[in-house]
């Protein structure tokens, strides 16, 4: 009988047996590894003798958390960052080559738009975007250069969930790359895979991470692209077939730009998903009831939540993700001011980023993360300044509700 999800996580082994047995797999700090031999250090090297040679590339905590992590999406490849945005950005720097062009939608996490069109625009990639929930926008956009299709599943903080089965058969017509952001849509309620979505990249920092504690990101490789389809990876396709891209971005990436998760967040973030299931079905079952009372409520002029049944994403939350939307919900209040105002009245919940923190963390979207967004792309958004944004913990439901009405009322 296949074993469920944490059973699966939970009883995940590492390549080599702990020498003390150790229940909890151990942190090992350090940066580098003794070799017997000059041939053996020189093999490591060659990538003749697997082993860990320095912990930029390789260490055995973090190995064992990315063990973790593809035993429970059944990944072909997982490799650690350092946080969710390197994880992006090593991503595209395997992918991409200057002239190459790439699809995303601007509707996603601030700073993972800005990243494309600021950064890597300047460095000669093509940013094209497209609505998401327009596929034939998309469609329009896809030529012999676009190297991936890169969106969120359940985007934040708009929370709209795309059609995976349309942009599935689209990604399999063009033969492009479905890349999806799945951090809102962890792995024990999407199986991405399954829905067609080739590489998953994960801001471990949120779901997976012990609420809060430490920074971290996955890219996670589903093993079933094509990667001759890209002509800078033919080679190592021909050599190493489904494993080119994870290859590259290991070996050559990782490697190079340095941006390696440390073993004591690996350690922390290992820690945090043996409770993720539990720690995400408290947050969903706390923001459903939560996200039902404020739409009752006469000061909230709208409440966004995938499991409301008035929902447009509705059916999509119960076919994708299982009817559960997790922990974050967005209302809109009447005001920019009025927002502030109700904001600064709360007294259990608090005022900061971050999202699925143990604690309840509210943030006004437009006058923060997306501060820094040019006036063009906010009219493409079409974020609003009444919108807030709430990300619900595992407090008790009845002072999250106290905490909101005394707010709401002054
Ligand atoms: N993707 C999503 C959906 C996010 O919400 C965030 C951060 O909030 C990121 C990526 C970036 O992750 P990190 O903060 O770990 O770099």
């Amino acid at each position: 009988m296949a074993r469920g999800f944490n059973t699966k996580l939970l009883h995940a082994t590492s390549q080599k047996k702990d020498a003390h047995s150790a229940i909890q797999f151990p942190i090992y700090a350090t940066s580098a590894y003794g070799f017997d031999t000059a041939e053996d250090i020189a093999g490591a090297f060659q990538n003749t003798r697997p082993a860990f040679a320095y912990s930029r590339s390789g260490n055995p905590t973090v190995d064992f958390f990315e063990t973790r992590v593809k035993s429970i999406t059944g990944a072909n490849q997982v490799v650690a960052f350092s946080s969710g945005m390197a994880a992006i950005t090593a991503t595209v720097f395997t992918l991409c080559q200057a002239g190459d062009n790439v699809i995303i939608s601007p509707k996603m996490f601030g700073n993972s738009v800005l990243l494309f069109t600021d950064t890597l625009k300047s460095l000669g990639l093509e940013v094209r975007l497209a609505d998401f929930t327009q596929l034939d926008r998309v469609a329009a956009k896809i030529d012999a250069r676009t190297r991936m299709l890169f969106f969120e599943v359940l985007n934040n903080p708009f929370l709209e969930i795309v059609d995976l089965e349309k942009l599935k058969s689209l990604a399999a017509e063009k033969q492009v790359m479905l890349c999806a952001d799945t951090t809102l849509t962890p792995p024990n309620i999407f199986d991405a895979a399954q829905w067609g979505i080739h590489i998953s990249i994960v801001s471990s920092t949120k779901y997976f991470s012990d609420g809060g504690v430490s920074v971290g990101g996955l890219v996670i490789d589903h093993g079933t692209f094509d990667w001759t389809a890209i002509p800078h990876l033919q080679a190592l396709a021909t050599q190493y077939g489904k494993n080119a891209f994870a290859f590259k971005l290991r070996k050559e990436i990782l490697r190079n730009t340095g941006a390696c998760l440390s073993p004591f967040n690996a350690f922390l973030q290992s820690i945090g998903l043996e409770t993720m299931s539990l720690r995400f079905d408290r947050m969903n079952d706390n923001a459903f009831q939560l996200a039902q009372w404020l739409q009752k409520h006469p000061a909230v002029k709208k409440v966004s939540y995938p499991m409301l049944p008035d929902s447009p994403y509705y059916e999509s939350c119960q076919r994708y993700l299982q009817g559960k939307a997790g922990g974050l919900l967005t209302f809109e209040l009447e005001s920019q001011s009025r927002c502030f105002a109700v904001m600064n009245r709360l007294k259990v919940i608090k005022r900061a980023t971050n999202l699925s923190d143990n604690r309840s963390l509210i943030i006004h979207p437009l006058s923060t993360i997306y501060a820094d967004f040019p006036t063009e792309l906010l009219k493409e958004i079409n974020l609003s300044e009444r919108l807030i944004r709430l990300s619900v913990g595992i407090e008790e439901i009845e002072d999250l509700i106290d905490d909101l009405a005394q707010a709401l009322q002054g």
